[in-house]
């Protein structure tokens, strides 16, 4: 058979948790929180269950919930979304990105995408006969070269894949980015894709700017997000895309025919717990916390790095201490330090290897101070 995919293997997500699993070390690969959700989304869920909110959502969403995420737009963004053609509820920002793209990218179109770039952009863009066009981020601080950006813009580049708070570098958008970003969309009447799920997760009192909330950028990009990173509940898959009316209906006419709807009682849940903002508000400070624990805690090892400005991962560099492979120091960290990372040599088209792996710190204190303990034996697998 003729694979459609040919250069795509098992996501490192995936390997890199087996491997965590099977060696017994403490995961800080795949993003995900170690620690459980707010009891009262919980008991959320159990009420809407029994009440037998049970069979197909409609296939946009239910109302209530698109109302309420308009609601909390129009209150951290500044704009209200229309929630009867613009809010569509998804099952996780994977399934957003991946009908966004497909709404989109036609024969031969040219998609650019910034790397490191999360992994699901370019199987989407290349199975809907796009080609990818890749453009490093500045390597130190992953800003983005706009000079780069501008210079890769041709006829036949049709979107731009963008992430802020960016994964896996943490990476958060400056009102200077949205502008330029703003500026070229304008010159050039290209569309925007913005991957924006860890949008309440930012530090040091960084705001998160949403492209949604650009009058010019409004017009032309895919807002994604997932409710799965913001309440700590990956596993649910739900999550929503904000875009312009007529966008929206290519982007539904997509999503009807992969998932159809997204699961009913858990929408209803979210739906009456967006209602307190405090919810998401007090997030920042959550995770505030843990990057500080987590940083302090990294100046004691051997790595260098500068602290995670966004999402809920840190970069740390070993370029300093060794030659080793990225993705064989992963393994040999999983299996003899027992602490498992990724290796951001994945992230790239070339699998360039900068000696960097990440950490995701969305974990109990002592699970992190216990990882910490670990890292300060690094010189036993580098030796
Ligand atoms: N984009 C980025 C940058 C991510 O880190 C993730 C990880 N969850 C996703 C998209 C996918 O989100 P979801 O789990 O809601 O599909
Ligand atoms: N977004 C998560 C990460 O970057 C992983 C999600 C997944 O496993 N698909 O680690």
């Amino acid at each position: 058979m003729v694979s459609k995919l040919p250069h795509i293997g098992t996501t490192i997500f995936t390997v890199m948790s087996k491997m965590a699993t099977d060696a017994e070390a403490i995961n800080l690969s795949q993003g995900f929180p170690g620690f459980k959700s707010d009891p009262i989304l919980l008991d959320l869920v159990a009420k809407f269950t029994k009440e037998g909110m049970n069979q197909y959502s409609p296939m946009q969403g239910i109302p209530g919930l698109r109302k309420i995420l308009a609601e909390k737009t129009k209150l951290t963004q500044g704009y209200f979304p229309d929630p009867e053609t613009e809010v569509t509820i998804v099952s996780g920002a994977t399934e957003a990105l991946f009908c966004a793209v497909s709404a989109v990218t036609r024969l031969g179109d040219e998609v650019i995408v910034l790397e490191p770039a999360y992994d699901s952009y370019e199987p989407a863009i290349t199975l809907n006969g796009g080609i990818p066009v890749y453009i490093p981020l500045n390597s130190g601080d992953f800003s983005v070269d706009w000079g780069k950006v501008s210079s890769a813009i041709t006829y036949k580049t049709r979107a731009i894949m963008v992430n802020s708070p960016h994964n896996p570098s943490g990476y958060v958008w400056t009102e200077n980015d949205v502008n330029q970003l703003a500026e070229l969309v304008e010159r050039t009447g290209i569309l925007v894709i913005s991957d924006e799920v860890y949008e309440h997760i930012t530090f040091d009192g960084k705001p998160h700017i949403s492209l949604g909330s650009h009058p010019v950028l409004r017009e032309k990009t895919f807002v994604c997000g997932s409710f799965g990173k913001t309440f700590h509940v990956t596993g649910w898959k739900i999550g929503y895309c904000i875009a312009p009316k007529t966008w929206s209906l290519e982007f539904r006419k997509i999503h009807q025919y992969v998932t159809f709807s997204t699961v009913t009682p858990i929408q209803f849940a979210l739906a009456e717990y967006l209602e307190v903002p405090e919810r998401y508000l007090s997030i920042p400070d959550f995770y505030q916390k843990k990057r500080d624990l987590f940083s302090l805690g990294l100046s004691k090892t051997e790595f260098e790095f500068t602290p995670s400005t966004g999402s809920f991962f840190q970069l740390v560099s070993y370029r300093h201490l060794s030659t080793m492979a990225d993705r064989t120091l992963a393994e040999r960290m999983t299996k003899e330090l027992k602490v498992a990372c990724i290796p951001i040599s994945v992230f790239y088209s070339d699998k360039r290897d900068d000696k960097i792996i990440r950490f995701c710190f969305a974990k109990e204190e002592s699970e992190l101070n216990e990882a910490l303990n670990r890292l300060s034996e690094l010189h036993r697998i580098l030796e």
